[in-house]
């Protein structure tokens, strides 16, 4: 009997040559449980489920220092306008440099960075100018 698949292909989880028995697979066959002792595995799914975590604690780190910069601001805030000192906002736990975009003040022409819905105007040195703005969630 001549085999109709005779190509190999290595898997892109585990680096394994499998023999592929149809044409775009990427991962070895999945393996069935057959002895009672080892787990059924499936390269094509552990890959999937790390792409996934690797996903989540990317977001959720993204998510933790957003909100703790949204945080630390909405403390700040007891106006608009308000003035602080770049120490200050520091000890408030913002990552200055973490700020979601960078908008241009209609009015004033000044360079807003901006952390969720407040934004920080930069005077001097070491003062800021908190603003809140539009956006809202
Ligand atoms: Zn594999």
């Amino acid at each position: 009997m001549k085999l109709k698949y005779t190509r190999y292909e290595t898997c892109k989880f585990c680096g394994n040559n499998f023999l592929l028995t149809h044409g775009s697979r990427k991962f070895c066959p999945p393996v069935k449980n057959y002895d009672g002792i080892h787990h059924n595995h499936n390269c094509k799914t552990a890959f999937n489920n790390l792409k996934g975590k690797a996903k989540r604690d990317k977001t959720k780190l993204i998510a933790d220092l957003q909100y703790q910069n949204w945080f630390g601001l909405n403390q700040l805030f007891t106006n608009n306008n308000i003035i602080v000192r770049e120490a200050d906002l520091r000890l408030a736990g913002i990552h200055l440099e973490s700020f979601i975009i960078t908008q241009t003040s209609g009015t004033t022409n000044e360079e807003v960075k901006c952390y969720i819905e407040y934004g920080l105007i930069k005077l001097n040195e070491n003062k800021f100018k908190i603003i809140k703005h539009g956006l809202q969630f």
